[in-house]
């Protein structure tokens, strides 16, 4: 290769088959670059991958991430490791909360240390929840964590994402690692599934089914809901900004919605006759379970670092999300 053709990056994506992690992966081939995904498929699904089959760019691999000698030998062939790799959904979360803290921590433990051996950059996918109930929106990233206490198992989440976060920088710090600690706030398109618990997916498919529409407490909980085409955009682009190496950012939009105005909104695009129900939180989850009433970050350090954040509009998102149903 001579120096107007550079020899393509090889991005390594833990977590390929999953929701995000399938998106990212079909972008960075898009854009030029060579992907791997490792993927043990316990949520994530090959089928994410269609499109990308038989892609001269494209290959995976069906592992655990702990696998060491495996992902040892991955990251050896990478320029670049996304770490997407994590047990995702509230619903998962509560329900096997011995998984989702063994696989959060264990995974990005393992990735970060091959990942210094053979000093490669890791963009971590972090998340919202780890702001939990502070109620000073929106969130900035030097904003105190506000979690519940360890007999809540919701908790368990931010508290695992946490713990990734601070491995993470302190690899940066102590041992001057590149890495990139993103917190991304509710992602949402096409492929999502509803199963883990996720909202969006969960109110079109009971609307395109004329099911109750389940909104969980009294629906005035709001959230701000981003594009996953621009959410993997954004990570590609930190990714590449050298501004990003040490910091922990905000990836999300700054549009906010209520819960209950999502279902009307759901119901009415979908042109659906389902009732719109709303059912107490210790049914929907467990007994004590806690919900935060609000959740929008402060995009100004994504902007700052990368030119854009998230901005697409709700309708257009839900629109996308109902016509990939429908197709199904
Ligand atoms: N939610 C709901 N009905 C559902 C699933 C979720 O009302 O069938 C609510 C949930 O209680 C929360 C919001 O929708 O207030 C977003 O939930 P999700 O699990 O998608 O993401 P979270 O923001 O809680 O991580």
């Amino acid at each position: 290769m001579n120096q107007l053709s550079p020899k393509p990056l090889r991005a390594l994506i833990t977590g390929g088959a999953g929701f995000i992690g399938s998106h990212l992966a079909e972008y960075l081939v898009a854009q030029g670059q060579t992907v791997h995904a490792v993927d043990d498929l316990s949520t994530g699904s090959i089928e994410n991958l269609d499109s990308l089959r038989g892609n001269p760019n494209f290959s995976h691999t069906i592992a655990d991430v702990r696998e060491e000698q495996t992902l040892a030998e991955l990251v050896d062939r990478a320029d670049i490791i996304y770490h997407l790799a994590a047990a995702v959904g509230v619903r998962l979360i509560v329900e096997s909360p011995v998984r989702t803290i063994e696989t959060n921590v264990g995974c990005t433990e393992v990735v970060l240390k091959m990942a210094n051996k053979k000093r490669k950059k890791v963009i971590v996918a972090s998340t919202s929840e780890v702001y939990g109930k502070n109620e000073l929106v929106p969130f900035r990233e030097d904003h105190d964590l506000v979690l519940g206490p360890t007999v809540k198992a919701r908790w368990a989440y931010a508290c695992s994402k946490a713990i990734d976060e601070f491995l993470a920088l302190a690899y940066w710090r102590a041992r001057r690692l590149p890495v990139v600690v993103t917190r991304l706030f509710n992602t949402v398109g096409p492929r999502q599934t509803g199963r883990y618990g996720m909202v969006l997916p969960t109110f079109v498919r009971q609307a395109l089914m004329g099911q109750p529409i389940t909104v969980f407490g009294d629906g005035k909980q709001s959230r701000c809901f981003s594009a996953v085409d621009e959410v993997v955009e954004a990570l590609a682009a930190l990714a590449e900004a050298p501004q990003a190496v040490g910091q922990v950012v905000n990836v999300g939009s700054d549009q906010e919605i209520t819960i209950g105005e999502l279902a009307e909104l759901v119901k009415e695009m979908a042109d659906s006759d389902s009732p719109i129900t709303y059912v107490p939180y210790e049914q929907a989850y467990a007994e004590g379970f806690e919900d935060m009433a609000r959740r929008m970050p402060d995009v100004s350090k994504l902007k700052s670092l990368v030119g854009f954040a998230p901005r697409k509009d709700i309708r257009g998102i839900v629109s996308a999300v109902i016509e990939h149903y429908r197709e199904r």
